[in-house]
């Protein structure tokens, strides 16, 4: 298969690019590098399938030849990203998925939306069904990633519909993994490279919030399985493990041996109070469930950050 990827740079399009690339298709990349890193462009160059376009997927793209697939994963993802990146994170959700729309229908090419569990908001619903509406301010600091996404699932379902393009669209939960960026301010690189440093892990509020953490392997092989599964509507991906940020923080202590400490600051507006997917559907689906233990894929991530960070097993 020839597939156009956005978002290849970062972190979870450079682990679907490489998946292709390892089954034997083409990937053409797209990204501006809003938020991902040039060494993912650099690692997939070594792969023969792989070819980069380096642009704005919020505007039209032209891209030559055939395609089998559209896949849009370009978006900041990490708050504090999008929060400094507003009107881009907007255009690149709305403007960006109605180009990749149109150009998925001008080539007969299948189209693939990476959505968010971000659309349940601060849930009422807990864990979160697909078919739950959501609780989410559409007009707090965090809309603009929200509220696009939102819309970009309805544009996603109104082309299906009224054009009938073959589309799918998962909502991802917290995931983690090597080739993330230390940088991102997501909560499991800033406590993993806070511990590696021996820096006080920042707890946001009182710490009691809940997120549930998925490897990304498990949501790449989810990802592949959906491709070959004719379902357009959403279909949560994410591992029912969930945890406290005070638990998050005690278990990466106890993983890096690290002897930081924990500080409190304020909570950030709006932050979801508990999140955790409800995965019937895509048990039901795609045969598929989370098979990496959080203890286990943040060990890994952690040996990743290591390397990175040039830090020395540390206890
Ligand atoms: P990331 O920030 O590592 O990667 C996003 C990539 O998109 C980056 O390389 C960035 O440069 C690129 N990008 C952003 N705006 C762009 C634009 N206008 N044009 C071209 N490229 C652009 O984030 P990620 O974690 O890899 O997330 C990928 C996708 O998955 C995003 O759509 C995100 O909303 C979604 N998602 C991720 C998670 C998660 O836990 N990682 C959870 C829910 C949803
Ligand atoms: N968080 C935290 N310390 C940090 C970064 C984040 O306590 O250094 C909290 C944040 O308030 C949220 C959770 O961790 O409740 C997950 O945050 P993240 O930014 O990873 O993703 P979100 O699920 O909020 O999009």
């Amino acid at each position: 298969m020839r597939i156009l990827l956005t978002g290849v740079a970062g972190f979870l399009g450079s682990h679907l690019a490489e998946r292709l690339l390892r089954e034997g298709h083409q990937v053409v990349g797209v990204d501006n590098f809003a938020s991902g890193q040039r060494q993912n462009v650099a690692y997939l160059s070594g792969f023969p399938g792989f070819s980069f376009v380096e642009a704005d997927a919020a505007k039209p793209l032209a891209v030559e030849g055939p395609l089998d697939w559209v896949m849009h994963f370009a978006s900041p993802a990490s708050p504090p990203r999008y929060l400094k990146l507003p009107i881009e994170t907007l255009l690149v959700n709305a403007e960006g998925t109605r180009h990749l729309l149109e150009l998925a229908q001008a080539k007969g090419a299948r189209f693939f939306l990476a959505s968010t569990s971000e659309v349940y908001g601060d849930p009422l619903v807990h864990p979160q069904p697909e078919s739950y509406w959501g609780n989410v301010n559409p007009i707090g600091p965090r809309s603009i990633y929200d509220e696009s996404k939102r819309y970009a699932e309805a544009l996603t379902l109104a082309y299906h519909r009224s054009r009938g393009i073959p589309v799918r669209i998962i909502r991802i939960f917290n995931t983690y993994g090597p080739r993330m960026d230390p940088l991102d301010g997501r909560v499991v690189t800033n406590f993993i490279t806070q511990a590696l440093k021996g820096e006080p892990l920042t707890i946001y509020g009182e710490g009691r919030q809940t997120r549930s953490f998925q490897y990304v392997d498990d949501l790449i092989e989810g990802i592949r399985r959906l491709m070959e599964v004719d379902y357009p509507e959403p279909v949560n991906l994410g591992n029912p493990e969930e945890y406290t940020m005070l638990e998050l923080a005690q278990l990466v202590l106890e993983l890096t041996g690290s002897r930081s400490t924990l500080v409190h600051v304020p909570l950030p507006q709006d932050d979801p109070k508990q999140r955790r997917p409800d995965i019937t559907l895509a048990q039901r689906l795609l045969g598929w469930q989370p098979r990496v233990p959080v203890r286990e894929g943040l060990a890994r991530t952690i040996a990743y950050f290591r390397e990175v960070l040039g830090s020395p097993a540390l206890g």
